[in-house]
């Protein structure tokens, strides 16, 4: 990309949120990061309030009602783990990105060739028994009615549902008025396994830390921050805008390995 741009990274103050704050910054952009620590707004995005003051202090900094950003990507996210309630990875994982791609959309539709990137992960894909009815709680919109089913699903298999309906909701709006029909580019990146803080907390946890290191990945390695940063720069950038509403999956083969003939999955409507 060679215009600087205003781009605003959630999670970047670790793993693949910094390593593509690092990647726009080196490159000339500025970067308005957000996290509940160590960035330039610090926002609980697992609460309401903390929600409606990360679109606030963004809109502040992006010039106001009338300022503009040209790049969004929604990394803060957190996985599931032994004892933490499936309730906060709705909160933080559906409800915190819905609410900066809903809440920062107005400055990206005054932004030059703007583009947002929301973050699924490929469990949506790979992980078995993803709670469907978790997933249409968290569409319905109905925080309190999604938080309840996911805090009784528990957070392992929360997680792999808010991704899902994260990546539907992606797919659901990218195409409509207030995306595509406003210039703006919204797709969906689907991540495998990624040596990340995140990643290392899952190893260490007693339920399901001994598979992590057991999960077939073809290529013979996890992914680096910095190559997941690279892909995501380059979806923000001039070069990507015919992507809209793309589920994009960057897992060293886990999935097609997997589930070779379940993608594409071809469209054969009943005469
Ligand atoms: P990470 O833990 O290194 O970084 C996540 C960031 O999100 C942290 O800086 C954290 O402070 C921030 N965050 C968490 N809760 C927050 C909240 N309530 N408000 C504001 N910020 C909050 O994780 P990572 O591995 O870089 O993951 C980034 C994203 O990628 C996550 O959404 C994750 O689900 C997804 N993902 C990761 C992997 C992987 O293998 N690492 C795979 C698939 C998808």
């Amino acid at each position: 990309m060679s215009r600087p741009r205003t781009i605003v990274v959630t999670g970047s103050a670790s793993g693949m949120g910094a390593a593509t704050a690092r990647r726009l910054v080196a490159a000339g952009h500025r970067v308005i990061g957000v996290d509940q620590r160590d960035a330039t707004v610090v926002a609980d995005l697992g609460s309401a309030g903390g929600r409606a003051d990360a679109v606030a202090q963004v809109t502040d900094l992006a010039g106001g009602a009338d300022g503009a950003v040209d790049g969004l990507v929604t990394w803060a996210g957190l996985g599931g783990l032994t004892g933490r309630p499936g309730s906060l990875l709705a909160a933080v994982n559906y409800f915190g990105t819905i609410a900066m791609l809903e809440g920062l959309r107005p400055l990206l539709a005054r932004g030059e060739q703007p583009a947002a990137v929301a973050i699924s992960s490929n469990s949506t894909l790979v992980q078995p028994g993803v709670p469907l009815h978790v997933v249409e709680a968290c569409l319905s919109g109905d925080e309190d009615v999604a938080l309840a089913a996911a805090e009784a699903a528990g957070s392992f298999t929360t997680y792999a549902a808010t991704k899902t309906a994260l990546a539907w909701w992606v797919r659901r709006h990218a195409p409509g008025g207030e995306w595509a029909g406003a210039g703006i580019t919204l797709n969906v990146v689907a991540p495998g396994a990624v040596e990340t803080p995140l990643l290392q907390q899952t190893r260490e946890d007693p339920t399901v830390g001994g598979f992590i290191d057991t999960f077939p990945i073809p290529v013979g390695r996890k992914g680096t921050a910095d190559e997941l940063a690279a892909f995501v720069e380059f979806l923000l950038g001039p070069d990507a805008r015919f992507f809209c509403g793309s589920f994009l999956v960057v897992d060293g083969g886990t999935d097609a390995h997997l589930r070779p003939d379940d993608t594409p999955v071809p469209w054969n409507p009943q005469a």
